[in-house]
C-alpha cells in the first residue's frame, strides 16, 4: 500500500480566469508552483495518479442537468464572464470535469483500500459551487460529488468533510444542509467572501446538527484554528462514526495569502492535517483531500508539502493552548447536537 495517492489530470492547467479578468488570482501558476515544489522534492512513498474526467451522472449526483449543461454550452460557446469573480474559456469545462473526476477517482481508491490517503491537485476549486450555481472561481463542487459517490455507488454509509478553506464552504454546505449522512464542518473567516455560515446555521430539516459552521475573526491565528478542530469539530466526527473524510483544503488561511486576514503559518497546516490523519486512523477510515483555495504560489506550494507529509504519517500533533471566548463559544453551539 501507498503512503498516498496523488491525483492530477493535465486539463487542470487549461483553465485560466486571468484570460478574461487579467489580474485574476486563480491561473494555472498555481498548481504549477505545487508540481515544482513536489518534482524538486517528492513525498515519500506518494504514488502519482491521473484522474478520471467525472461523467455527467457523477455530477448529477450533485449539480442539476441545467447547470452541467449551462457550464459545458457557455464554454463551447468559447467562454464568459459567470459572475464577477468567476471566468470561464473554451477549456474550462474539461478542466471542471477532471477537478471533479479526481475526487471521485481518489474516493473509488480510498474506499477499495488502495490507500489510507490521497489528494487531488486540481482546479477549478469547487466548494462555492452549489447545486445550481457555479460562483466564487468554483463550476462543480468537486469535494461534495466525491462524497454523494461515495454514499450513492461505493458503499458508505456517513461522510464527514472537513473545509478549513479560509471562505465558508456554501455550495457544500447547500448540497447536503438538509442530509443527515453527511456532517460539513467548516471554519471560515467572517466577515469574507461569501458571507454565509454563521455559527447559528446547523443545517435544516433532517440535516439539523449535521452542519457545523464555525466563523473566526480576520486576525485569528493558529490556536484558534486548532482549538476549534480539536475541540469543537473532531469529537463531533469522532460520534458521527464517518467511513470517509473529505477535506476541503484552501491554504488561504496562510497570513501571507492575498485572499484573506487570517494568520496561519505553513506549520499549521500540517498541525491541522496531523489531528485531522490521527482522527482518522483511530476509526480506521481513510482521509481524501481536495485543493480549494490558496493564492500566494510559494506559500501555497510550501502549505500543500506540509499537509501531505503530516498526513502521510510524519510528526505528532502539538499540545493546544488553553481555549478562548470563540472556542467556548461554538462548544456550547455544537454541543447542542453532538457530546464535545
Ligand atoms: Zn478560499
Amino acid at each position: 500500500m501507498s503512503a498516498g495517492l496523488y491525483f492530477s489530470h493535465p486539463a487542470c492547467l487549461e483553465h485560466d480566469p486571468s484570460m478574461l479578468s487579467p489580474a485574476h488570482p486563480d491561473t494555472p501558476e498555481r498548481l504549477l508552483a505545487i508540481e515544482r515544489a513536489l518534482a524538486a522534492r517528492w513525498l515519500p512513498g506518494w504514488e502519482r495518479r491521473e484522474a478520471v474526467p467525472a461523467t455527467e451522472a457523477e455530477l448529477g449526483l450533485v449539480h442539476s442537468a441545467r447547470h452541467v449543461r449551462a457550464i459545458a454550452e457557455l464554454c463551447a460557446a468559447g467562454g464568459g464572464a459567470i459572475d464577477a469573480d468567476t471566468f470561464v474559456g473554451e477549456a474550462s469545462f474539461r478542466a471542471a470535469t477532471a477537478a471533479a473526476g479526481a475526487a471521485c477517482t481518489m474516493t473509488r481508491a480510498l474506499l477499495g483500500g488502495e490507500a489510507a490517503v490521497g489528494f487531488c491537485a486540481v482546479r477549478p476549486s469547487g466548494h462555492h459551487a452549489e447545486p445550481d450555481r457555479a460562483m466564487g472561481f468554483c463550476l462543480f463542487d468537486n469535494v461534495a460529488v466525491a462524497a454523494a459517490l461515495a454514499i450513492s455507488e461505493l458503499g458508505a454509509e456517513r461522510v464527514f468533510i472537513l473545509d478549513w478553506d479560509v471562505h465558508h464552504g456554501n455550495g457544500t454546505a447547500e448540497a447536503f444542509r438538509s442530509r443527515s449522512d453527511v456532517l460539513f464542518a467548516s471554519i471560515h473567516q467572517w466577515p469574507l467572501y461569501p458571507g454565509t455560515g454563521p455559527l447559528e446555521d446547523a443545517g435544516s430539516g433532517a440535516g439539523e446538527g449535521f452542519t457545523i459552521n464555525l466563523p473566526v475573526p480576520p486576525g485569528s491565528d493558529e490556536r484558534l484554528w486548532l482549538s476549534l478542530l480539536e475541540r469543537v469539530v473532531l469529537p463531533a466526527a469522532v460520534s458521527f462514526r464517518p467511513d470517509l473524510v473529505l477535506v476541503s483544503a484552501g491554504f488561504d488561511a496562510h497570513a501571507e495569502d492575498p485572499l484573506a486576514g487570517c494568520r496561519l503559518s505553513t506549520g499549521s497546516f500540517g498541525e491541522l492535517a496531523r489531528r485531522v490523519r490521527d482522527m482518522a486512523a483511530a476509526a480506521a477510515i481513510p482521509v481524501g483531500v481536495v485543493l480549494e483555495g490558496g493564492y500566494n504560489h510559494r506559500v501555497l506550494a510550501e502549505c500543500v508539502r506540509c499537509a501531505l507529509v503530516a498526513f502521510g504519517g510524519a510528526g505528532e500533533a502539538r499540545p493546544l493552548a488553553p481555549e478562548t471566548p470563540i472556542t467556548v463559544r461554538a462548544a456550547a453551539r455544537v454541543g447542542r447536537y453532538w457530546p464535545l
